[in-house]
């Protein structure tokens, strides 16, 4: 049988491992930050009928340009956005592909500051664009010095900065972003695919006058729209100018676009369920430490926890018990996803009763 170390693979790509958190069907998944509620019946029904319409031009190529999209998501950010401004792909994992694609590449390098979302140094080595690291402050906090000294220090051509940071759920101060933007000459992307639940300001707020930042969203956290896959980013024209050069053409089907315009169109309704999803997050950071464990604060719609023995076992356990979360592979610590009540309530029993029963750790 063919292997593929016998394939004729890019020397860079030997030996690496793909993105593979665990797909599988149990009763209480809290392990990929999805949005646990299904979308309002309404929505559905909405999205369901423009479906239906765009069927029937479906023997043409859809809008390359997706132009109401990007109307539609410069309506949804405000902060002044217009389509000009606007950049989409299939879910924010090909819109940071399309930037390194453009922007870093083989002799570039990108940095970022582990412990960070996974997919960022996938793409990096997908894109020949070498993955530069730098370490963080005490408590996963990134300060303007440590940023800058980072910058300093590897000279990257793209930073990577991720706020709320996954799997951490730190969220970043505009002053670090605004001073990393000073300190370097070339692309600063802020990933900020929790930003619907965090409290601070967006670095959206940053973009006038800084012509080299880029925003990055997604529907696939806050907007319980994982499975359309759509991601965007707010920038100067200038940079959606520099991703048309390496998106491929007609990249947008056009069933997303149309689904994702009635989605927008619904976005208070599709962002209903924020409120209660942090409250569950909130609730887990109080009670977590009641059974032993030490959450990190977060922003984002998931906490990291501490303490935890073996984190393989207490992940084993738990999943025996239909319960799925996340082995970030941190030195005891595990990731879980805030759900919804019923699904907070069964976490946190599963957890409190392997303690009391001496199945793990706590
Ligand atoms: C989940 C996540 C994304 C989203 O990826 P999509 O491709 O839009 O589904 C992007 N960045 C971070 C940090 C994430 O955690």
């Amino acid at each position: 049988m063919t292997s593929l170390d016998d394939l004729p693979i890019r020397d860079d790509l030997r030996g690496l491992t793909p993105y593979g958190a665990p797909q599988e069907h149990v009763r209480v998944q809290l392990n990929v930050n999805e949005n646990t509620h299904p979308i309002p019946e309404d929505v559905a029904t909405d999205i369901v009928t423009a479906l239906a319409k765009a069927v029937l031009g479906v023997n043409r190529y859809p809008d390359r340009e997706f132009t109401e999209l990007r109307d539609s998501l410069a309506g949804y950010l405000g902060h002044g956005l217009t389509r000009d401004n606007i950049w989409a792909a299939n879910g924010s994992n090909e819109v940071l592909q399309q930037t390194l694609q453009a922007f870093g590449g083989p002799g570039r390098s990108v940095l970022g500051f582990p412990p960070t979302y996974s997919m960022h140094s996938i793409i990096a080595s997908g894109t020949g664009t070498k993955w530069l690291t730098a370490g963080r402050d005490g408590g996963y906090e990134l300060s303007p010095e440590t940023v800058v000294a980072a910058i300093e220090r590897e000279r990257p051509d793209v930073v990577f900065l991720c706020s709320p940071n996954n799997p951490t759920g730190t969220a970043l101060g505009l002053e670090t972003i605004a001073a990393a933007y000073e300190a370097h000459p070339g692309i600063l992307l802020v990933d900020e695919a929790y930003a619907e639940f965090a409290d601070g300001d967006t670095a959206l707020t940053l973009l006038d006058g800084r012509p080299r930042l880029l925003v990055s969203r997604t529907m696939s956290k806050a907007f319980a729209f994982a499975g359309a896959r759509l991601g965007y980013l707010a920038a100067d024209p200038a940079v959606t100018d520099a991703l048309r050069l390496v998106r491929l053409p007609y990249h947008l089907s056009a069933f997303t676009q149309a689904a994702a315009v009635a989605a927008i169109a619904h976005a208070p309704e599709m962002l209903a369920m924020v409120e209660d999803i942090k409250a569950q997050r909130d609730r887990m950071i109080a009670a977590l430490p009641e059974l032993g464990y030490t959450p990190l604060p977060s922003e984002a719609n998931f906490v990291l926890f501490g303490g935890v023995d073996d984190p393989h076992a207490t992940f084993e356990a738990l999943f025996e018990q239909g319960i799925l979360i996340r082995d970030v592979g941190i030195p005891n610590h595990l990731r879980v996803t805030a759900g919804t009540d019923a699904e907070t309530t069964i976490f946190l029993d599963a957890l409190g009763w392997l303690g009391s029963v001496g199945r793990i750790d706590a």
